[in-house]
């Protein structure tokens, strides 16, 4: 793991063996079309494989084996404890060719490898595992009907689910997707992000070698608008889970209602406000607030990129926040000392320029970075970068940008605090820093968002919920509740003679 130096990975990267065709009914086969598409390193530029670029009839022929899967009944009725023993083999096989898969996701998300070897892989690992040995402990319900009846409530599987997921966490929210809906006895069709569709396929293999029956998991790459689009339209898929933009995720709330009302579960966008009050720890908080938005170049929906200070403190803190923000200068994502990779794309890193061009335009003081570097690599890497003198109603301060980007917002007291922060259309995330727990705690309670850190930021793990208030989703990944989004409850009620 990180033992090894940037050469090392370099050297297994030339020799990585990159699978790029889709999984269907337990084997890799390419699109019907014969057609391919190329999928490149964000880091270099460089080409990287060729991967099924999958169409309409490949989504219909694997909706059909997944509902035939589904029907026989080889997984959705298999003993809980016996499909908690599959799960539970798989994340070990994943876990065994860590190396492999995290290289594979810093070469074709542009993650540093500290990241993938330290974050993505063994969180994914720990998703499946632990879905996987809490599925033979869920119990269902006999309610307290009259003395004549005797009713049971039963979480049946919903059938055959599409999920379809972003770029920018490939590996995590796959796991977040496939872990609890197989567990629950789904069959499955992911369909990955364009640019990012490796490390699903990879993983896709090792669920049959741990045992998953042909037919239940199916990866589809392809293009979004028109394959992904198939998906949520089809007729004979009963549950879809997406995680993505919040513009996407209301077409597919609409391509749900034109279709078969599908049961669909939305992780979308976020704007989250990192609020710091003058009486915090500010070191700490300071160094926070660098990895909280920059941290996977900001592309995470969780990124803390509206910095909410008390204005007594502001012109200091926001120095500090400098001095940390050195340590985030991008570099390879193969050396295990780089922080920040590039922007997945030329189009994002574009969008991040765009950004930084529009917050100067509207006022705000460019106080660090703002530029592209390493021009030279063939990479998108783009430098930290922080924005003071912010006002809630600019689009830097409104807008997702989904890079590098800081935007300082001052506040006066709790109450405008709060209010800047629930003045958006996201609900997803956002901190507080306190050392007064009455000021702590009432704050993160007013703070209309889905998890709430209290002098963290990034608190959380697969024991608890994830998702969002407002126009940041609905549902719930990860812990308990993620099975509530992949099953139906059935009641059966029986009257004694
Ligand atoms: P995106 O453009 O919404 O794409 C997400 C997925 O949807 C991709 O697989 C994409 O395929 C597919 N897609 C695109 N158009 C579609 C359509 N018309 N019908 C069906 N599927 C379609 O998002 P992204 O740029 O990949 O990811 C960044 C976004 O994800 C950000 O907004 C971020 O906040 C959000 N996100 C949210 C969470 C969370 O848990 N709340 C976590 C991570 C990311 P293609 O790749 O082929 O376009």
């Amino acid at each position: 793991m990180l033992d090894k130096t940037r050469q090392d990975w370099t050297a297994l990267a030339t020799g990585l063996e990159i699978e790029g065709r889709a999984f269907i009914n337990g084997r890799y086969v390419e699109a019907m079309s014969g057609e391919t598409r190329p999928t490149l390193s964000p880091g270099n530029g460089k080409h990287l494989a060729d991967v099924a670029n999958c169409g309409i009839e490949d989504a219909d022929h694997a909706v059909r084996i997944a509902r035939g899967a589904f029907e026989s009944g080889a997984w959705a009725d298999m003993a809980p404890a016996d499909r908690k023993m599959v799960l539970v083999r798989w994340a070990e096989l994943i876990e065994d060719h860590a190396d492999e898969i995290a290289l594979l996701e810093s070469l074709d998300v542009g993650k540093p490898i500290s990241d993938t070897t330290g974050v993505d892989v063994p969180s994914a690992v720990r998703t499946i595992r632990w879905s996987g040995e809490a599925i033979d402990k869920v119990y269902d319900e006999i309610p307290p009907t009259p003395a004549d009846t005797l009713a049971l409530v039963q979480r049946l599987p919903l059938g055959v689910v599409a999920a379809i997921v972003p770029w920018n966490f490939p590996l995590s929210t796959t796991a977040w997707k496939l872990a609890p809906s197989l567990a629950t006895g789904n069959s499955v069709i992911l369909k990955p992000a364009s640019n990012t569709p490796l490390s699903a396929l990879r993983i896709a293999g090792l669920a049959s070698e741990a045992g998953l029956p042909d037919g239940v998991l199916q990866v589809l790459p392809g293009p979004g608008g028109s394959l992904g689009k198939h998906l949520a339209l089809h007729e004979d898929i009963d549950g879809l889970t997406f995680t993505g933009s919040t513009e996407i995720g209301k077409q597919l709330m609409q391509y749900s209602g034109q279709s078969n009302l599908k049961r669909t579960f939305l992780e979308l966008g976020g704007k989250s406000p990192n609020i710091v009050f003058a009486d915090a720890d500010l070191k700490k908080a300071a160094a926070m607030a660098a990895v909280a938005v920059f941290y996977n170049g900001g592309q995470t929906c969780t990124a803390g990129t509206r910095l909410i200070v008390e204005n007594s403190v502001r012109e200091r803190f926001i120095d500090m926040v400098i001095a940390k923000s050195r340590a985030w200068m991008p570099g390879d994502p193969l050396d295990p000392a780089t922080a920040m990779g590039p922007m997945i794309d030329v189009a994002q890193l574009k969008t991040v320029a765009d950004y930084v061009g529009i917050g100067e335009e509207e006022g705000a003081s460019l106080m660090f970075g703002g530029a592209q570097v390493m021009q030279e690599t063939g990479g998108c890497y783009f430098e930290p970068t922080i924005f003071d003198g912010v006002n809630n109603d600019m689009r830097i301060a409104r807008e997702e940008i989904f890079g590098p980007v800081l935007s300082v917002i001052g506040f006066k007291d709790a109450a405008e605090a709060v209010a800047i922060a629930n003045d958006s259309i996201y609900g997803l995330a956002g901190a507080v820093w306190s050392n007064d727990i009455n000021t702590a705690h009432k704050v993160a309670k007013a703070v209309r968002v889905g998890t709430m850190g209290i002098n963290n930021y990034f608190g959380g793990d697969i024991t608890v919920p994830f998702g969002g208030f407002k126009q940041s989703g609905n549902g719930r990944d990860k812990s308990m509740h993620a099975f509530d989004d992949y099953t139906e409850l059935k009641t059966t009620w029986i009257e004694f003679d």
